[in-house]
């Protein structure tokens, strides 16, 4: 997953449904691939500079997906890469991978005080 990417795609939903507000914290589901979550959070912090999103708080759900192995049915979530190729328990590559690999935009928390005056 290329974090920049994604950080950038969060920002840009973000300041659109601020709609010229200013953002005091966002809230974002990352489903599937692990992630490093301070890697998101400093992308983000990092696209966000210049944005109404600027000074917001970050808070990052984190949703990783399931490998359900046949071989000796062990079901786990995926912490690594390698989980989602065979699995952790026993080397089996005869394995289902589930979940969704979703990254939303849950919710937003815009200054009132701000709307106001806007
Ligand atoms: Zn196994």
């Amino acid at each position: 997953m290329h974090e920049t990417g994604l950080s950038e795609a969060i920002v840009a939903a973000a300041v659109r449904r601020a709609a010229g507000r200013r953002v005091s914290g966002l809230r974002v589901r990352i489903g599937g691939h692990p992630v490093d979550p301070d890697v998101v959070t400093q992308g983000i912090q990092v696209a966000a500079a210049g944005t109404v999103v600027a000074d917001a708080a970050v808070d990052l759900i984190l949703e990783p997906m399931t490998v359900q192995c046949h071989g000796c049915g062990r079901s786990a979530p995926v912490h690594d890469h390698l989980a989602m190729v065979a699995c952790p328990g026993c080397g089996g590559v005869d394995i289902d991978v589930s979940g969704s690999d979703d990254v939303v935009l849950e919710s937003i928390t815009v200054d009132s005080a701000e709307l106001r005056a806007v």
